[in-house]
């Protein structure tokens, strides 16, 4: 044995290019989704589960990888695994590929390790050619279902492999169902699909120059590469780049034994959520199609039905629980045991063959912020997952759709009652959004670009759409239903979207909509709700979601809202899970309390200069800046600081018991001053100096580069009268309030600083101020002095600086400009082309540069630590509200993060969702 296991290198295997699934058994599982993608990885649990699939075999990811790096050539061996797996379901079905009598026909499925949606086409019925299709019919004994599956697969295969657009077969359909004088694809007869059959082949010879291929086997081949090759087409690569996939990955292609949902009124196909993607509540959920075939559902062809009575809104529409309810109970069986094992909301789809039932897929189903945050809250009260696994589930950025803004209500219904309701369509993608129609994904890009809300109205989106998707406000289609191609993108992108209005008369060529007499043009205003499915006609209002308005305005009480209390709960957890502390980011009271309400402990920067821009004191300010000398200006500070006094105790006030970080002035003082005339002479007046006097100070401060020039602490070293008046003001307030009895935790903080020295400086005169006040008022006050990190030089030098420092605030908005020597204001011109020619991976004002500035952070936390190890240290950086770089700063050891008020609930679950990560 010990002789054999030294000369058996398993490096040495033959490498396996082909995993089967079927005959109860198969050879992957759901643990291999990087390798046989997530479609091949599920297909094979569900086999392992017992649950119906019809058999196949998956080829790797990695014979994908490998196709591509050799330049489009296939492994050796790939071909015989491939035999020899057909030759597998061959013998499991008693089928044979190619055979004229008895015929085995595949679908050719794509999946990469994680699912975009319709972004790879799916090729049904292969093996079928003009002599299987007669075996095929004899012995289904139903001729109709055989020309209708060949019909189909001649125009998938001419468009997924050759390259033929599906329109021009769509339009011999039309035609065909206009002369047959058929309102629907079922209406055709076998001998009208035969001639259509006979009509497609024709195209295909006048638009390719050869013949429909006839051979299975060069059929599979070409099908196969038809899937590698879409990898890298521009809807899926387009879909990559909104949703952060690697290129690298690849996809698996899924060889599979057809099922016929098109063999008559008892087979169907359909598509269903185990919970409502929508709203995430507990119900079965789900679309079907009697007598139909694959993406019929998705295509919105025909209106597919409810899959039960519970959904059935509309009573015209038989659910499939009424139509068929040996299979839906079947369904419902199947699709509680595949919850239970895959313990979250999945999206299958099925297909049942006369009235026998077969999954396709399941896959961990997308779905709204509410959804998801409702489905997690609930599964932990159910007992399936814990509250750690609930945090893991809910990306932070989801929560964002909980707290975008809804129409009005009493506007809403004025308009309704105005006579505005167009239509209604389907509630797919939660949200309210108001902007002028476009018809095209590509109109859509350009008045985007413009700064305009637009709403993208189709009958259907399909994946060209994507990038227009994106750009839109909302989407509309007239077409497709809750599982349609745009109901599923635009939930997944967190976009308003009404789906299926059937309503709407969509002429691509005016363009315009219209229902009965009313006409929409492109460039009207239209609103949809998708969270209602209202669409209505002109611009509405928007008002706060139920999150805003119970904490932020307090118009709705907690207990009233259902949505707020899962919010809260979840929230509740991701404080008992996170070591992080975090602030915000506020410059008033109101935003403080905001801020607080959303669980901020504190605030990590408050800007002073925003309170200089009120009218009356940005008077008093440019008295400030203007006057010549010493005295001048402390006149003007001394009006200056009773009013930054009331702003600082109003501030402490509404974050009581929290410690409340204030800047000293930052910016270049030109920035505070007049360019128009007329508030030049203003000026002028006011302070009793000739115009021109005013015009030449002006033109004196102007600096050719004022990010790097006078500004930060060098203000306050320059004039230590400003920073004086400011720390006066801070302290005066603080004791003020400490004397009421008012718990203030202030904390002075110097910008920009690059050198210890200029930290000593201001140091020496706030403390001075501080402890001069404080025995003034007899208090004692503990006011921390600290400083920011936003130079590199201050990072390389922290453990000097921490000498003088008692707490640290990385800056990273200016140490990213400064690491890369790159202005912020100035990037747009060159910042895009960077990312899309992958000479940065990203946005670094986005997301933390974690190799550059991210190292001059872990300097200056390990430095600074050296000098002062139980010194504070925070990020005041829009970096802060950034899921990722909050994950970064969880791991560099920093104490609190601070961010805008509106992305502190996000920056709880980030902070939560870093420290649970292994
Ligand atoms: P997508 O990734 O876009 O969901 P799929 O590979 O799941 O594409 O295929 C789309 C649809 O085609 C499926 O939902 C199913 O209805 C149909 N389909 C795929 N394979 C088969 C099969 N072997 N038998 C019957 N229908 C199939
Ligand atoms: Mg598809
Ligand atoms: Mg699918």
């Amino acid at each position: 044995m010990s002789i054999n296991r030294s000369i058996s290198y398993p490096e040495e295997r033959m490498p396996k290019y082909v995993y089967y699934f079927g005959d109860k058994k198969a050879e992957g599982d759901t643990s291999m989704k990087n390798l046989l993608g997530g479609k091949g990885a599920n297909l094979a649990e569900m086999v392992n589960l017992g649950v119906p699939v019809p058999p196949g075999f998956t080829i790797t990811t990695e014979v994908c990888t490998d196709y591509y790096d050799s330049g489009g050539k296939y492994p050796a061996g790939l071909e015989k695994e491939i035999l020899d797996n057909v030759a597998k379901i061959e013998k499991e079905l008693q089928f044979k590929f190619g055979s004229p009598d008895n015929p085995l026909l595949v679908s050719i499925r794509s999946g990469a390790r994680v699912s975009m949606p319709g972004m790879m086409d799916t090729v049904l019925n292969l093996g079928l050619n003009d002599r299987t299709v007669e075996g095929f019919a004899r012995k289904t004994g139903n001729e109709r279902m055989a020309y209708d599956s060949y019909r189909r697969f001649i125009q998938m295969y001419s468009n997924v492999v050759m390259g033929i657009d599906s329109e021009h077969f769509e339009k011999l359909l039309h035609d065909k169902k206009k002369a047959k004088g058929a309102l629907l694809d079922t209406d055709l007869e076998a001998s009208d699909l035969k001639e259509l059959v006979e009509d497609y082949e024709k195209l295909v010879e006048k638009k390719n120059g050869k013949s429909f291929p006839q051979d299975p086997m060069e059929q599979l081949w070409g099908a196969i590469s038809a899937v590698f090759e879409s990898w890298n087409n521009d809807r899926a690569v387009t879909y990559r780049k909104l949703n952060k996939i690697s290129g690298d990955w690849g996809t698996a292609v899924n060889v599979q034994a057809m099922v016929f949902g098109n063999m008559g009124d008892d087979s169907a196909t359909g598509v269903a959520f185990t919970r409502d993607p929508a709203t995430g509540e507990n119900c079965f959920f789900g679309e079907y199609l009697v007598n139909a075939q694959g993406e019929d559902v998705v295509a919105g062809i025909r209106t597919p039905h409810p899959i039960n009575i519970a959904q059935r809104t509309d009573g015209s529409l038989e659910s499939l629980e009424e139509v068929m309810p040996e299979c839906y109970k079947e369904l419902v069986e199947i699709y509680q045991k595949l919850e239970a094992h895959y313990l979250d909301m999945q999206d299958i789809e099925f297909t049942i063959q006369e009235g026998r039932l077969f999954m396709l897929q399941t896959r961990t189903g997308k779905r709204t912020g509410i959804a998801a945050i409702r489905i997690a809250v609930e599964m932990v009260a159910e007992g399936l997952i814990d509250e750690e696994e609930a945090l893991r589930r809910i990306e932070p950025d989801q929560l964002l759709q909980l707290l975008a803004d809804v129409f009005e209500p009493e506007k809403k219904a004025q308009a309704i009652d105005d006579g505005r309701l167009l239509a209604r369509g389907l509630n797919a993608g939660p949200g309210a959004a108001s902007g002028q129609v476009v018809f095209t994904a590509e109109r859509a890009q350009e008045e985007a670009a413009k700064a305009k809300n637009v709403i993208l109205v189709r009958y259907e989106t399909s994946p060209e759409d994507i990038a227009g998707m994106a750009a839109a406000q909302g989407i509309l289609t007239a077409r497709g239903g809750m599982t349609s191609h745009a109901a599923v993108v635009a939930r997944g992108m967190g976009k308003s979207c009404v789906a299926g209005c059937g309503a709407l008369h969509i002429d691509y060529e005016a363009p315009a909509i219209t229902v009965d007499d009313k006409v929409v043009k492109e460039g009207d205003w239209i609103s949809i709700d998708g969270s209602t499915g209202e669409v209505i006609e002109g611009e509405l209002d928007t008002i706060a979601s139920e999150i805003n308005r119970v904490l932020a305005d307090g118009t709705l009480r907690p207990e009233d809202s259902q949505v707020y209390q899962e919010f809260d709960t979840l929230m509740q957890w991701a404080d008992r899970y996170r070591r992080l502390g975090v602030r915000t980011n506020a410059d008033t009271p109101k935003d403080a309390a905001i801020a607080r309400s959303f669980g901020a402990e504190g605030i990590g920067l408050c800007r002073t200069e925003h309170m200089f821009f009120g009218e009356e004191r940005i008077a008093a300010f440019r008295e400030m800046v203007l006057a010549d000398d010493h005295d001048g200006r402390e006149k003007a500070l001394l009006k200056l600081l009773p009013m930054q006094k009331e702003d600082f105790k109003a501030i402490f006030k509404a974050m009581e018991g929290f410690p409340v970080t204030i800047r000293t002035l930052d910016p270049p003082l030109h920035e505070f001053l007049p360019h128009r005339d007329k508030e030049i002479a203003e000026l002028a007046e006011t302070m009793s100096i000739p115009v021109n006097d005013i015009k030449r100070k002006i033109m004196s401060l102007k600096e050719t580069n004022p990010m790097l020039g006078h500004r930060g602490c060098r203000l306050g070293i320059v004039y230590p009268e400003i920073t004086r008046m400011q720390a006066r003001a801070i302290i005066e307030a603080a004791c003020e309030l400490a004397k009421e009895g008012v718990k203030v935790m202030p904390e002075i903080m110097i910008p920009l600083v690059g050198h210890v020295n200029e930290l000593a400086a201001q140091k020496k005169i706030v403390k001075e101020v501080a402890d001069g006040t404080a025995e003034e008022y007899g208090v004692q006050l503990d006011c921390k002095i600290g400083t920011m990190i936003e130079l590199p030089r201050c990072a390389l030098t922290a453990d000097e600086i921490a000498g003088e420092a008692q707490f640290f605030s990385f800056g990273t908005n200016d140490l990213t400009q400064t690491t890369f020597g790159l202005s912020r204001d100035d990037a747009g011109t060159f910042l895009p082309f960077y990312i899309e020619n992958k000479i940065l991976d990203g946005d670094p004002f986005q997301a933390i540069d974690r190799d550059g500035v991210g190292e001059l952070m872990k300097i200056g936390v390990k430095k600074g630590r050296s000098t002062r190890p139980d010194l504070k240290i925070g990020i005041c950086g829009e970096h802060g509200g950034e899921a990722g770089s909050i994950e970064f700063c969880h791991q560099i050891g920093l104490d609190y993060v601070s961010c805008s008020p509106r992305r502190v609930a996000i920056a709880r679950l980030a902070a939560a969702r870093a420290n649970l990560k292994k």
